[in-house]
């Protein structure tokens, strides 16, 4: 009882505070820190995924919803905003798949955390000089976006435009444009409102943003790594254990697991099971490049500001949260669904993907000094091991049948090939 009642004068003390702030009408919001706090007061210590989910896509304080982080003068740079091969060979990869897939009519590509557009934008250029293989098909773009502020970097890249907000509230999307090579765009807040139907889908450091569970083996059994408020200092927050199993604890821990601190995406796995799901049904693939393992590694949650590590309790939304993939993870959410293929080093998927040639070419092209000095910067930044090349992991889900050997949509030109066709970037290249 004490407890309680201790508790709740020190909620009275903090609903004061939040309430003086806002009735002056001249003192500041209560920061992120602070809506935290209050939360854990009210309602006990966060876990780990709830403190995460509110630190990125709060929708006022939320790190990604209301600024630009890409880049140098940002807290991290991303392969596609290094080098515009890397977007080039994506491109080709799904130009392959739609090939070996037995050239569909239409081509819905689907990205999922665009950040400033960029990757989709290299794509885009790829396809517009493919333009004589591609030009009877129907291609249009898909963006899965929560962030307004991106939506809005993304649609200048792409479209060249600022975009007003879809006004009719029944559609499944909130803005619409067409890029500058003439293909339709739409922005949406999530996977679900994205029309069905054969789909190629793309997330490049958009899977290790999603909320983790953290749990810790005792002597009790599992327990789940929470947050709640240090005693000591008010508005610090503090790591602590649950004192009980709690849900997440009970159903997201294998029974053989061999680690004694693992960490779960829930919502990876939800969302691997949507791509399963619509791939089998409807055919397409999907790519996924992250920094990740398969199932090994334990604690690697952490945050980046202005390009350096940054403690993960202080300030949320203000630094960028993120944790591994765990790749081992998403194979097995795939409920055997759909193919795998992967993880594969960023560096091996790329040199299959042949950007060793496609430097050569730019190179070539290219008499400025400047310009070439960036060109073998990039691409040593995205190959070299000690880099992006080992840190970086490429994955992908391919309908059964695009692996079996007998099937002709598999590899046209040799239909009855004892070996399966090549997976372009996960062998050797497809084609030249
Ligand atoms: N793919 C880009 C950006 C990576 S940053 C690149 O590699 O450069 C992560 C991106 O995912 C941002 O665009 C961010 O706004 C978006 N994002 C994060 N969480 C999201 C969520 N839950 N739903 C939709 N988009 C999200």
């Amino acid at each position: 009882m004490s407890l309680a009642v201790g508790a709740g004068r020190r909620l009275l003390g903090v609903l004061r505070r939040v309430a003086g702030q806002r009735a002056g009408g001249s003192g500041p919001q209560p920061g992120l820190l602070q809506r935290l706090a209050l939360r854990i007061r009210t309602a006990g210590p966060l876990s780990v995924a709830e403190y995460m989910r509110e630190a990125l896509t709060h929708p006022a304080q939320g790190y990604y919803m209301h600024h630009d982080m890409l880049g140098e003068k940002g807290d991290f740079v991303t392969s596609p905003e290094i080098s515009q091969i890397f977007g080039e060979l994506i491109g080709i990869w799904y130009v392959s798949e739609w090939m070996a897939t037995g050239k569909p009519k239409t081509f819905q590509l689907v990205e999922l955390g665009p950040g400033r557009g960029t990757l989709t934008g290299d794509i885009l250029r790829v396809f517009h000089q493919l333009g004589s293989l591609l030009n009877k098909c129907n291609i249009s773009i898909h963006l899965v976006e929560v962030s307004p502020k991106l939506s809005e970097i993304q649609a200048l890249t792409l479209t060249g435009e600022n975009i007003q907000p879809e006004s009719d509230d029944t559609s499944p999307f909130y803005m619409k444009g067409t890029s500058k090579t003439g293909i339709p765009i739409f922005w949406y807040r999530t996977l679900q409102d994205v029309p069905q139907g054969n789909s190629f889908y793309l997330a490049h450091e958009f899977f290790d943003a999603l909320p983790i569970h953290k749990f810790q083996r005792t002597e009790k059994g599992w327990r789940e790594v929470l947050i709640d408020i240090d005693p000591e200092v008010p508005d610090k927050l503090r790591f602590v254990l649950a004192p009980a199993v709690t849900p997440a604890a009970k159903y997201f821990i294998q029974d053989e697991e061999p680690r004694d601190h693992v960490e779960v995406c829930p919502d990876a796995g939800v969302l691997i099971q949507k791509f399963a799901c619509r791939i089998e049904k409807d055919g397409g693939a999907a790519l996924i490049a992250d920094y990740g393992h398969d199932g090994t590694k334990t604690d690697t949650f952490r945050g980046f500001r202005n390009h350096k590590l940054h403690d993960v309790l202080i300030a949320p939304g203000t630094a960028d949260l993120t944790a591994d993939v765990d790749f081992s993870y998403l194979q097995r959410m795939t409920q055997g669904r759909v193919a795998t293929l992967g993880p594969i080093a960023q560096q091996e998927f790329l040199k299959n993907m042949g950007i060793d040639v496609r430097l050569q070419v730019l190179l070539q092209n290219s008499h400025d000094v400047t310009v070439r000095e960036q060109l073998i910067r990039g691409y040593q930044m995205l190959t070299d091991p000690k880099k992006m090349g080992e840190r970086f992991y490429f994955f992908a889900l391919l309908p059964h049948h695009r692996l079996k050997s007998s099937d002709k949509q598999v590899n046209p030109g040799h239909a009855k090939s004892p070996v399966p066709a090549p997976i372009a970037g996960f062998g050797e290249m497809l084609w030249q």
